[in-house]
């Protein structure tokens, strides 16, 4: 099973003219201002699983600042997890800049079935130690519903890009140790952060730290793949393409570059997606027991 973690999808009124969009929310100027920044529609990403083998995607919308764009983008992500049940696993995203909308959405998305939080993303200003503090109650509740997390984390060297923001690397991590029992999907090689699950002392706290690949065709070489599986674990490393920023192919290419085949090759894949997906199946199941 081929499951791509890392899709966004954006409200149609954005897809038919973004010009408002782009003046009224300045993080989404600042990644979306330029044409080449693709706007996709619920068909095309259906078309692109199908054009590329995926049989189901993670999908989510954008994290605006003004919460009625951000439920409205959650509430068609939500729509076309309907028209697709078996393709489409829906997940929420919202900022974190007004922290009792921010617990109102996540309250709402995820008592209405969604099935994670994130690509949480501070695109405008990054992730300071306050903007960790005020997502807290929306952790409490991912970790009551028994769902992941997956937050934008990037590297804090190399070429900027938009999108590249600071991340407090020490409130990240306090965030995580704190909330042992949530799946963390830290987006894009968690900017490298995996490498602190080497220290003995920071290991045993990231056992549920997970790692995506998006952009990484863009950001590392081919060798990104084992050092991250020889830090965090066979299972820790999940494939995330960005759609439409990428397709699968770029990533692909890359395992064959690293020559990553078989099992591995599968876990990447979907097989480590899907454990986490199940957790939660799992989880409800029990609760509901
Ligand atoms: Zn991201």
């Amino acid at each position: 099973m081929i499951i791509d973690c890392h899709i966004h999808l954006l409200p149609r009124q954005v897809k038919v003219d973004r010009t408002e969009f782009v003046i009224k929310d300045k993080a989404f100027g600042s990644l979306f201002s330029s044409a080449k920044a693709k706007v996709v529609s619920p068909e095309e990403i259906i078309n692109y699983l199908d054009g590329s083998g995926i049989d189901k995607a993670i999908v989510f919308g954008f994290p605006w600042a003004d919460y009625e764009i951000a439920s409205k983008n959650n509430d068609e992500i939500w729509d076309f997890y309907e028209r697709y049940p078996d393709r489409i696993v829906p997940f929420a995203t919202f900022s974190v800049l007004q922290p009792e909308l921010a617990y109102k959405e996540s309250s709402r998305t995820l008592s209405g079935g969604f099935a994670g939080l994130g690509e949480l993303a501070m695109y405008r200003n990054g992730w300071g130690a306050a903007d960790f503090q005020a997502l807290r109650p929306c952790l409490d509740l991912a970790q009551h519903h028994g769902v992941p997390v997956m937050i934008h984390v990037n590297e804090p060297v190399g070429h900027d890009y938009p999108g590249k923001v600071f991340v407090d690397i020490k409130a990240l991590f306090e965030t995580i140790s704190d909330f042992q029992d949530i799946d963390f999907i830290l987006a894009h090689f968690g900017g490298g952060f995996f490498i602190y699950s080497l220290m003995p002392e920071i290991g045993p706290k990231m056992k549920r730290v997970y790692v995506d690949t998006a952009a990484a065709p863009f950001l590392y070489d081919n060798r990104i793949f084992s050092l991250a599986v020889q830090s965090l674990g066979e299972d820790k490393v999940l494939l995330g393409t960005d759609f439409p920023l990428l397709g699968i192919s770029r990533y692909e290419r890359m395992l064959d570059q690293a020559n990553i085949q078989g099992e591995l090759r599968a876990k990447i894949l979907g097989g480590n997606v899907q454990t986490i997906l199940n957790r939660r199946h799992l989880q409800k199941i029990n609760d509901a027991i």
